[in-house]
């Protein structure tokens, strides 16, 4: 049977490129690994933030985009994304989120312990304790190795439909189901990182797209011939994928699962080295070749972002 290893990327709606990195990068210590723009609208930017080399698994994306209206998290959508820290590193988080002023609530579900915030955008987001995962090399400010998130633990899926939600990733993707707990039922993948996927079954209000949503979560592909044999498989059970995409970091397909969420799926290959080298990943805006020719044009219109690099921050309240 086909099955994916679990999450590739998640992409979300935002309304301010500077302030998402100054979140994503600045406060939680991730690193912005590509800084383009959305291929099917280049004047808006697209920013990619993960660990230090980008692996599948640990890479949430944003289209920032300030006259986006703001959407609502509800069904049809992914609701929290998650991201794993080592075990005995929550205090250590709840006092980093305490200093930047973030508003945090802490819970248990499924045994393991979580802290729940959202980011400026209303994006909710949840650390969870847990022993597995490589540790990410990247560090940033006070945000040692040790401490750092090591990629994403899963996501909080809201469908319209829960338990035809729940057949497609057993039936469909290949996810094993681990059970129901308050309202919640588990599925994991065998990755070490977006290895968890945890589907709502409580009701929730209509989700809307727009700024402080979940666009799509993708799931990955070992490569695009196994990709191929993907959207035959969607074929063949009566889904309607589109065509395959070429997103220059990697290769991919969209469908809308029974639930309403737009579900991709991509392939681990190339990644992100592929137009610039590991060491100075996300500082120049990289586009495809097809948009060279109006590299001018764009670096003109797009609002001028800048980059926290390691060494320079001094004082991190102020990111
Ligand atoms: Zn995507």
């Amino acid at each position: 049977m086909q099955k994916t290893l679990g999450i590739h990327h998640i992409s979300a709606m935002v309304n301010d490129a500077q302030r998402t990195i100054n979140f994503y990068s600045g406060l939680l210590g991730l690193r912005l690994i590509k800084k383009t723009v959305n291929f099917d609208r280049p004047e808006v930017y697209h920013l990619y933030f993960g660990n230090e080399t980008g692996q599948p698994g640990t890479v949430i994306t944003f289209f920032p985009w300030e006259k986006q209206l703001k959407g609502r998290i509800g069904t049809g959508q992914v609701g929290v994304t998650s991201y794993m820290i080592s075990k005995e590193t929550i205090k250590f988080w709840e006092d980093r989120l305490q200093k930047f002023d973030i508003e945090f609530t802490s819970s248990i579900r499924f045994g393991e312990r979580y802290v729940q915030f959202k980011d400026p955008d209303g994006l909710e987001i949840e650390l969870v304790e847990r022993d597995e995962g490589p540790i990410n090399s990247w560090s940033f400010g006070e945000i040692s190795s040790d401490y750092g998130i090591k990629g994403f633990s899963g996501a909080t899926l809201i469908s319209t439909q829960p338990h035809k939600t729940a057949d497609v990733l057993e039936m469909l993707l290949g996810f094993e189901c681990l059970g129901q707990e308050e309202g919640f039922l588990r599925f994991t993948s065998k990755a070490q990182v977006g290895n968890t996927i945890d589907i709502k079954l409580t009701p929730s209000v209509r989700g809307l797209m727009g700024a402080g949503t979940v666009h799509h979560i993708a799931w990955r592909a070992k490569d695009e011939e196994d990709l191929f044999k993907w959207r035959s498989l969607l074929q063949d059970k009566g889904y309607y994928p589109t065509e395959i995409l070429d997103r220059n970091y990697f290769k991919a397909l969209y469908f809308h699962e029974p639930g309403g969420i737009l579900f991709e799926i991509a392939t681990d290959p190339p990644g992100f080295v592929v137009d610039e080298p590991m060491n100075t990943l996300g500082e120049k805006l990289m586009l495809p070749s097809w948009l060279e020719t109006k590299r001018k044009e764009l670096e003109e219109t797009l609002p001028p972002i800048k980059v926290h690099r390691r060494k320079e921050i001094n004082n991190e309240t102020h990111i």
